[in-house]
Order: C-alpha cells, then structure tokens, then sequence
C-alpha cells in the first residue's frame, strides 16, 4: 500500500430521530454552554422551535437574518449579536446557510458551535468557511468553525421540500464523487466517501417517494454525514471549483447547480480515473452503463434539477461561463466546454469510461 495520511476533523456526533428534542441541553452542558446564540432562519426556527427551546435559560438570543453564502454583513450582525448577549457558545439549527453564519461568527470569537443540519450540505463537519463580499466569495480552512457537536435528527427534516431534498442530496452525492476523483485521497477518506454514495443511493429515492419516511430521511443523513466527512479531508475536486465559480460568478444555487454538474463531471472523472469511477457506478447501480449515466438518472428520478438553463444561467453567458470556468479549475477548454454544454442543455451525460469487467472490483468497496 502506498504511503499515505489520513488526518480527519472530528465532531461529536449524536445519532437519531427526535436527539435535537431530547439531548440538546445535556449536549450543550457537555460543553460547559451557559449563553448559547441560536442561529436560525425564522422558518427554521418555526419548524424546529421544539429543540432551541429545551435549553431554557441557557438560550441567550437569537439571529434569524441568514443568508446564503453569509454576506461579510450578515456575519459582522451575527457578531454583534454574539457579544452583545456575552453568547459563550452557538447553536446553528438550518441548511448549510445558517451552519455558514455560525461558522463565520466563530471564526473570529472562536465561540464553540453545536450544529443542527435540516438539509444534506454536510458544512457541520468541515473545517471549511466561506464568506461573500462585493460579489466575491473567499473560502478557507480553520478549526476554530468545525463545529464541537452535531445532532442528527431526521425529525427536523420531513418538512424539508422535495426539490430542496433532491438537490440537497446531489450536492451530498457531489461530496463523494469529488472526494473519490481527487488522485490523492487516501483510503480511509475513500472509504467513507464510497459507503455515501452508497447509503444516498438508496435514501434519496426513498425520501423522494415519501418525504416523511423517518427510516429514509435518517438515512440520507447519514449518507450526508458520510460525504461531508469525505469532503472534510479530502478537499475540492474539479467538481467543487467549478460549481464555484458558477455560484460566484452568475449567482445560481448552490445545491442544484452541483446536482446538474455533477454527471457531466463524473464522466469527465471516468476519462482520467474510470477504476474510481468504476466504484462509484457500482455502488450507485451496477445495472447502469456508467457513473455519470447512473448520476443522471439518479438526478431525474428523485426530480432535482438537470440543466443550466433551467438554474437561470443565459445561453448568452455560456461561453464565459466556459472560460472562466477552465481558468480557475484546471478543465481544458475543450472539456470545460463539453461538460457545460451539455448541463446548460441536460443532456445525458457522455462517459468517458466503459463499465468494463467489474468483478474484480467487488471485494474491495462494493459489498456482496
Ligand atoms: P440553505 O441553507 O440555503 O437551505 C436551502 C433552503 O432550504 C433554504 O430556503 C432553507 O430555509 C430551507 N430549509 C432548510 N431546512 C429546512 C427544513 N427542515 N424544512 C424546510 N425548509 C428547509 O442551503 P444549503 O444547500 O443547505 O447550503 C448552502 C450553503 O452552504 C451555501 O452557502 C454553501 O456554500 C454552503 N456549504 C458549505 C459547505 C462547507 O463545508 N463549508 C458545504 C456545503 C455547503
């Protein structure tokens, strides 16, 4: 085996429905939290109100004003808040929006996050940071905003929109197959990354089908939870930088952009490395030609988005799209052309790999 180093950023991690309900309090007493900022959007505080309020008196105040992408405003009014209510910790209870305002605000106090995801971003165990300013978002690594605890709570999410789920799921998906088309990710990392696509290939159909299926919403969590630790280590692939740089650049959103991304990138991945890509097929459907045609698939079944135009991107805009896109991730022109070509329009992906005989890939990631 080759030398390698596996370093993961670890969170607690509290498993289970109804977990934010019962053990949020004695979570936040684990950490010594006696004035706990919650950061919410106000719909989110309506819908899981239930949680923040068992702790009591040791709610100091709330910040409901969350924005995507955490404007640097939204983060100094967060702030604000913080140290006027003298917080000595924050609860985060949302998308990947409010877990992103929380991280900002302790990146600077370095106050002790407990995290509560609604969605499949995965952001509550990464060490990553993102803040957006003069229509520019900046990214980075700190462990001062990994949060110290994430509870799990499939309860939280039954309400969650069913097009929100589906893109919120392919962005979990993205994680994965980012994590597993970087060359120099480790074996553990990839591990963890295959088991996600694995547990998200199953789940998400089954929230599709039923979104107030307990079993199936625990799941997709857990398959979320499984690719935000891949990511967590592993950092951004092609993938990740170009979904950046079409968020940044044309403001699409973050979730479906990755979920119409991503097949066309996979087969793009399947040219440079079709042995990881072949894994990944496997774990999603092993009946399907390919990876990306698997994703594809995968996408339309569950109803998230399939193409660029239907994100708001301009077909006039599509050549920039293009430049800028092969500039800031490494994509040949003529592959960064391809891939969004053929997003912009939702085409069927093209796979570069050919499933080939997969046998001999069984034993180690795929099980029996
Ligand atoms: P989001 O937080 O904006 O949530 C999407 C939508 O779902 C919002 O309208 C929200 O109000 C709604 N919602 C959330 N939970 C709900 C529930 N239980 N019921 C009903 N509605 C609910 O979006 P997101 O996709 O979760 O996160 C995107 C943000 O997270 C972006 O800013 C992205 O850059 C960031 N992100 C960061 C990382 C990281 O590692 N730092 C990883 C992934 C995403």
């Amino acid at each position: 085996m080759r030398r390698f180093v596996y370093e993961p950023a670890c969170s607690r991690v509290v498993f289970g429905p109804g977990v934010a309900r019962r053990e949020l309090a004695a979570e936040c007493d684990r950490l010594g939290l006696q004035r706990v900022l919650l950061i919410a959007t106000a719909g989110e505080l309506a819908r899981s109100g239930a949680a923040p309020a068992s702790l009591g008196g040791r709610l100091a105040g709330r910040f409901t004003a969350v924005r995507t992408h955490v404007p640097a405003d939204t983060a100094a009014s967060a702030a604000a808040i913080a140290a006027e209510v003298a917080a000595d910790g924050l609860l985060c209870v949302g998308g990947g929006a409010a877990t992103g305002t929380a991280k900002a605000v302790a990146l600077e106090s370095g106050l002790p996050i407990v995290a509560v995801p609604t969605t499949y971003a995965g952001s509550e165990v990464t060490p990553v940071w993102g803040l957006t300013e003069g229509g520019r978002k900046r990214t980075g690594r700190s462990a001062a905003v990994l949060p110290r605890t994430v509870l799990y709570d499939a309860e939280l999410t039954t309400g969650l929109p069913a097009a929100i789920s589906a893109a919120s799921g392919m962005n979990a998906l993205a994680h994965c197959v980012d994590t597993l088309g970087l060359p120099a990710t480790d074996p553990v990392t990839a591990l963890l990354a295959i088991e996600g696509v694995r547990v998200l290939a199953t789940s998400l159909p089954a929230v599709a089908g039923n979104g107030k299926d307990l079993a199936a919403r625990t799941a997709a969590l857990y398959g979320a939870y499984l690719a935000g630790s891949a990511f967590a280590t592993a950092g951004s692939g092609v993938h990740h930088k170009a979904c950046h740089v079409l968020g940044g650049r044309f403001d699409l959103p973050h979730a479906a952009t990755h979920a119409v991304l991503l097949p066309h990138v996979a087969g793009h991945l399947a040219g440079a490395n079709p042995e990881t890509m072949e894994h990944v097929r496997l774990a999603l459907d092993p009946s399907a030609a390919s990876a990306a045609t698997a994703l594809h698939a995968l996408a339309g079944r569950i109803g998230a988005p399939l193409a660029l135009r239907d994100l708001g991107l301009a077909q006039a805009d599509l050549a920039e799209a293009i430049r800028e896109v092969a500039e800031h991730t490494g994509l040949a022109q003529v592959d960064a052309s391809r891939i969004l070509r053929a997003a912009w329009h939702g085409a069927t992906p093209e796979s570069a790999g050919s499933p080939g005989d997969a046998e001999h890939l069984r034993g180690r990631w795929a099980r029996p």
